[in-house]
């Protein structure tokens, strides 16, 4: 058990706000944002990774370490590591409301802040791809699936609905991610 750190590095403008003036921006609305991007029945589940109070699964800044008064040279998200819950979807997502030119992405937000996003990021490099079938969400392996969830199920291809193996197979085909939050948001696949 322990933390894994994730960074985006930014870039100063302008007169850049405070570490924990950011923080507290992003505690106020990333976990309505991934809401958004999330299946059915998952907004919930979302915002408790993302609560950040004494259980959170994830933190902005080294746990239990205090926001500074400091601008910020990065943007380090924090996340428990254990099994037991899906991390590298909350990943996914982070990423997709920070990093990417989403529907809900908190660019201008920074900007308003005094930021950019730098060249660079970690949180960019997860190989990680989903499928969605309803309001479940699994991620692709090489022959099966994993449910994600509070227990994480393992599940072959051969268990699959054809539905679901036919997304499964156009995922490994051209590598791109079928969750709710990439497939809706448009062209990732050029
Ligand atoms: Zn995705």
């Amino acid at each position: 058990m322990g933390w894994s750190g994730h960074s985006l590095p930014l870039t100063r403008l302008e007169s850049p706000r405070s570490e924990a003036a950011v923080d507290r921006t992003l505690r106020s609305l990333l976990p309505g944002h991934i809401a958004k991007i999330a299946p059915p029945g998952w907004g919930r589940t979302a915002r408790q990774w993302l609560d950040f109070g004494a259980d959170s699964l994830v933190e902005m800044h080294m746990p239990n370490t205090p926001p500074s008064d400091a601008p910020l040279d990065d943007l380090t998200f924090w996340f428990y590591t254990t099994v037991s819950w899906p991390s590298s979807l909350a990943h996914h997502w982070i990423r997709h409301v920070i990093a990417d030119e989403g529907r809900f992405t908190i660019r201008e937000l920074l900007q308003a802040h005094g930021y950019r996003l730098a060249p660079g990021d970690n949180l960019a490099d997860v190989s990680t791809r989903f499928v969605t079938e309803g309001s479940r969400i699994a991620a692709v392996t090489a022959d099966g699936v994993i449910w994600q969830g509070d227990r994480m199920a393992t599940e072959s291809d051969a268990a699959l609905s054809p539905e679901t193996l036919a997304l499964v197979r156009a995922v490994r085909a051209d590598g791109v991610c079928r969750c709710s939050a990439c497939w809706e948001a448009g062209d990732l696949a050029s």
